[in-house]
């Protein structure tokens, strides 16, 4: 297994190549759902504070250990009964996708929630989140939520060789999250884009990530 330092020195290389034709600020979320808490702590050596989860037990496990050295992101569909597991354990949801999950978070966070609402972009089956056209009603009915701020838009491009059909999936998602700013809910200002993972990031950033997905590229 390469060091994550390696792998990060040719993540960081990628993403200021990709960042000629884009002037965001990026950030790299570490995936380490499959990894150990040894590995998820070189993570934390070789500099990076993002790391991204998947499932409630992975992300106790590993925030036991590593506690607020981290800022912790919940990536993976979140079933409302798992919610009083994690919320509070989180600084970050990728995965806000229904109203009943609205309402669970709402009564158990003891905070504010920044969350990113879930897209499916690609409108694939298979995948999780919002379709397309109601991506603005949702976002409006969660106006009375005190506890949810939606700080931007997530999805996940088809599993693809075809750039040009990851491209414009990538495309639609920053065009959606312009007309959400375009609202100006105070709630939402929308201002993030979750979107790219080790095979398509360079794409996501091109096309406007703030927050980059990465696991396998980097840990695995
Ligand atoms: C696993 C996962 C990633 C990281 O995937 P890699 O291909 O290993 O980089 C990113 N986002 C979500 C939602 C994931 O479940």
């Amino acid at each position: 297994m390469a060091s994550i330092e390696k792998n990060l020195e040719i993540i960081e290389k990628k993403i200021e190549q990709a960042k000629k034709h884009a002037d965001q600020n990026v950030q790299i979320i570490a995936v380490t759902k499959s990894v150990s808490v040894d590995r998820t702590k070189e993570v934390l050596k070789a500099g990076l504070i993002h790391i991204g989860e998947n499932r409630p037990e992975g992300l106790l496990a590993k925030k036991e250990e590593i506690k607020d050295q981290a800022v912790w992101h919940y990536i993976g569909t979140l079933q409302s009964r798992k919610v009083k597991q994690v919320i509070n354990e989180i600084d970050y949801l990728h995965s806000l996708d229904r109203l009943s999950l609205a309402e669970e978070i709402e009564k158990r966070a003891e905070k504010v929630v920044k969350c990113f609402v879930q897209v499916n972009v690609s409108g694939e089956e298979s995948k999780h989140g919002l379709r397309e056209e109601d991506v603005i009603p949702f976002i409006q009915s969660l106006q009375k939520f005190s506890k949810i701020q939606v700080v931007g838009l997530m999805t996940m491009a088809p599993y693809t060789d075809d750039e040009d059909v990851i491209r414009k999936v990538f495309q639609d998602l920053k065009r959606i999250q312009q007309e959400v700013v375009n609202l100006n809910l105070p709630y939402a200002p929308c201002k993030e884009l979750s979107m790219g993972m080790s095979n398509d990031y360079e794409i996501a950033i091109e096309e406007g990530a703030t927050f980059v997905r990465i696991g396998t590229a980097l840990v695995g």
